[in-house]
Formats: C-alpha cells, structure tokens, sequence
C-alpha cells in the first residue's frame, strides 16, 4: 500500500501504486472526512472491534456522502471478525440474515450493521456454504479479505473504505478519482456486472440523479438493450428499489431518466404504452407534477404515501381502460373497480404491491368518478369517506393537468370550506356549479374521470 501525496493546495494527486497491493490510501490530510461527521455509535463500534484486535472500516454509501459533505443515511461498518466474533464482542447485537450473515449492534433507535469481508467469487475465500437439497443456496457466507469485499461492490465510489486505525480512505478500484471527477462507473465489465444483477441499472440511476453524478459512457451505453433484465427480479425486490428511487427527493429527475434509459418500461410497461401513445399529453404532465409535488413535500420533510405515487403511476392505464368500458356501457364506478383490479394484477408480475398499498391505490381511483356526482347526499357521504382527502389531492392534480375538470376540483374545494347552508345550497338540483364554456368543451371530450 502507499499513500497519495496531497498537494500544496490540499487537493489530492495521483497515489502511487504499490507492488504488494492495487489500495491506494489517501491520508487524513489528503480528504475531508472527519470523524466529527460520523455518529458517536459507529465510532464506537470502529473503536471497540479494534481493540479486540480486529480490521474495522466504514464503507460503502457513508464513505461516500461523506465525502460529499452530506449527512450519510446510515453507517456500515466492515471488518475481518465472523459474525459470531462480532457478537462476541458486542452485548447489544443481533446476528440477522441467513443466506448473508450481518450483525446488528443496536444503540436505541440506531442500528449499526457490520459486516465481515465478503468474497466475489465462490470459489476464492474461506466460509461455509450450505446448499439445500434442490440447490437453492442456504447460507453462504464466504469471507474474503477486504481487497476482495472491494470488488464485488457495485461502483466505485462506493467501495471506499475509511479506516479508523489511521483515518485514511482506502480505495482498491479508483473511486476516489471518479468521486473527485463526479462520476458513477461500475467495478469490473460493466455488461458483466449488469447481468450479474440488473437491479445494478436502477441503482445507477438512482445514484447519478441523487448526486449529480454523469454516469460512465462505458456503464450508461448497455443500460437500454439490457433493460429487459429487470424481468428477471423478484418483484418484491423491485418494489423496495422503486420506492428508494421515488421517495428520494428527486423522484421527478429520477423518472425521466429512467425513461430516457428504457428502465421505466421494464417496471411499468401499461404506464410506458400511455405515454409513448402521447409523448407531450396530459399523462405525462400529470405524472411529472405528482412527483414533483412528492419532491417538494420531501424537502419540506413532510410525510409521502407510496400508495398515492403508484395511484398516479398506473393512473394513465386505468382511466384510458376503464373509460373504454364506460362507452361500452358499462357503470363508471364499476368500470373502474374492474379495471383497477385488472391492472393492478398484471402489474404485480414486475413490482409487488403490498396490500396495504393496493388497497388505497383502488380506493383513490374508484372514488374519482364519484367526484362528478355533486347533487343531493352523495357528496356528503363522499366527504366522509376515510380516503377522501388523498382522492381529492388526485382530483386536484388531475385538474391542474387539464385532464379533469377545473370547476369540478373547484366546487370540492368550495364543498369542503362551505358552512351547511351554503353546502345545502351547492348540493341542491343544478346549484351552485360553475361551468366555463372551455370547461364544458374539455369534459365533452371526454376528458374527466367520469364522463364518458
Ligand atoms: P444509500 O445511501 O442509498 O443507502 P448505499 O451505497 O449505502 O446508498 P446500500 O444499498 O445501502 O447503498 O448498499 C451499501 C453498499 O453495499 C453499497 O455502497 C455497495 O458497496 C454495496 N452494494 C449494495 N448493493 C449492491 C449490489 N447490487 N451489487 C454490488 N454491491 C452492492
Ligand atoms: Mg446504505
């Protein structure tokens, strides 16, 4: 190993390979790094492994926010100890996982997970693994040295380490040149690494939109033509990777660059069809709008329903079915019960959707043609259904796109303001809607949720 030298105006130079090792080690004076950034637990956990005479690094995302000078999610700690050492060494620890062994040092709410130095290549590194007796893997825990931890890692500035011993960065694949130069590069063959594991492609995504990083040409070319992996995924894990990706605060960015690399098919392909069929519409207003407004209630740490965001990503698909129904004759609140239904379990081959997501998601679109029935009681009992005010932020999205009627999102918004003379009055035959002449238009072109 051997260190980088930095520069009279503290900016780092090219390290030195050494002979006996690839690690380039840029020194405490040679990053920004301070252990004033880290949380006191994972300093504690770094400190306490050392002591009991074990390698312990951070690694991975914190490493890099860090860097950054951005506030890490979470702090991942690497060493050489097994798992059953590590637990010998902490009280307040749980061992989890059984294909991949972790162990969890608790510190009241925080969690620090660690991890022992895992090997790429099955064949390379010292472990166990068990196989079940049809093949599946059991556990397999093979441990390697962190050299070997660093390349199986997906990018490469996510494989830095920082080591508590001497408070350098300790990098094995060129990360810290590509995080200074701002760029997302895969470790390894980037086609290699894709097929590998193509949720890899989301990740670059989500990575390069999260930190204004220019994915490598060599990484960003493959991505189209190997979209169509993404099939291959469980999709309860495609759904833990799309939530990552639309509730991290640049959910609006995030989309058209999946789009962009063909990815947002993989996962949406009935959304997808709409759009292309209308590549400047209101779909694609709509869509972009719900995720910005996502975006900013994130900043304004306010909270986000995924049930809403999937409501409005499969929206396009169930109104354009459902209003096809509707000409044909069918009842509108029926029509779209059915054909949420229907979407819903072809969209669950690519992405599960929890019950408890699929639920309100049904609720919010068969409640919209129920919107445009605003005389007599029904708007009272509409108004006291539990999903109303997510039903109605829709109704109200869906106006601002031009895609439903504005006076309709109008008289709610007066509905609900009104004392119960004034609400009497709005709900009496024919009272208290205002239609403008384009309003009329747009809806007699079938433009509203109900109308048909
Ligand atoms: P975030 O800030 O979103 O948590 P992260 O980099 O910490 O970003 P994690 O999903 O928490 O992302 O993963 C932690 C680390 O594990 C990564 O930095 C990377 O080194 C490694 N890793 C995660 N997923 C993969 C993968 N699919 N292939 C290879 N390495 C991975
Ligand atoms: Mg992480």
């Amino acid at each position: 190993m051997s260190a980088a030298r930095p520069s009279e105006r503290g900016e780092v130079l090219p390290p030195v390979r050494s002979a006996d090792s690839s690690a380039r080690i840029y020194p405490r004076s040679a990053h920004n790094i301070s252990r004033a950034q880290i949380s006191d637990n994972a300093l504690k956990v770094l400190y306490r492994l050392r002591k009991a005479g074990f390698q312990a690094y951070l690694v991975g995302g914190c490493v890099r926010d860090l860097l950054l000078g951005r506030e890490p999610k979470d702090f991942d700690v690497v060493t050489d100890a097994h798992p059953e050492q590590v637990r010998g060494v902490f009280r307040n620890c749980r061992l989890i996982g059984r294909r991949f062994r972790l162990a969890h040092v608790h510190f009241g709410q925080e969690i620090i997970e660690v991890a022992t130095f895992r090997a790429l290549n099955h064949e390379e590194g010292e472990g166990e693994r068990v196989l079940e007796r049809d093949g599946r893997i059991l556990r397999d825990n093979v441990y390697g040295s962190i050299e070997e931890d660093a390349w199986r890692r997906d990018f490469t500035v996510n494989a830095l380490y920082y080591d508590i011993n001497d408070f350098s960065v300790v990098d094995y694949v060129g990360g810290m040149q590509d995080h200074q130069a701002s760029v997302l590069r895969l470790i390894g063959d980037p086609d290699r690494r894709y097929r590998e594991d193509p949720v890899r492609m989301l990740r670059a995504v989500r990575f390069a939109v999260k930190l204004g990083f220019t994915i490598h040409p060599s990484c960003a070319e493959p991505i189209p033509k190997l979209a169509y992996l993404l099939n291959s995924i469980p999709p309860a894990r495609l759904y833990e990777e799309v939530v990552k990706l639309l509730m991290s605060g640049y959910a609006a960015q995030t989309f058209e660059q999946l789009r962009h690399y063909r990815l947002f098919g993989a996962l949406f392909p009935e959304t997808e069809a709409c759009l292309a069929r209308e590549p400047e519409g209101f779909p694609l207003t709509f869509l972009a709008k719900a995720l910005e407004r996502t975006d900013d209630r994130i900043q304004e740490d306010k909270s986000v329903a995924p049930f809403f965001l999937f409501a409005a990503l499969l929206w396009e698909p169930v109104r354009t079915q459902a209003q096809e129904r509707i000409r044909s004759g069918d009842n509108d609140v029926f029509a779209y019960q059915e054909v949420a239904a229907e979407v819903i379990s072809r969209q669950v081959r690519y992405i599960a959707i929890p019950r408890t997501i699929g639920q309100p998601m049904r609720e919010i679109w068969a409640l919209q043609p129920r919107f445009e029935r605003i005389k007599g009681v029904r708007p009272y009992r509409l108004l006291g259904h539990p999903r109303f005010r997510a039903a109605y932020d829709f109704l109200v999205l869906r106006a601002e796109t031009g895609e439903a009627d504005p006076d309709l999102a109008d008289w709610w918004t007066r509905f609900q303001r009104a004392d119960d003379a004034e609400q009497k009055a709005m709900t009496r035959e024919g009272g208290g809607r205002r239609r403008s002449g384009r309003a009329r238009r747009r809806r007699k072109g079938g433009a509203s949720a109900g109308s048909a």
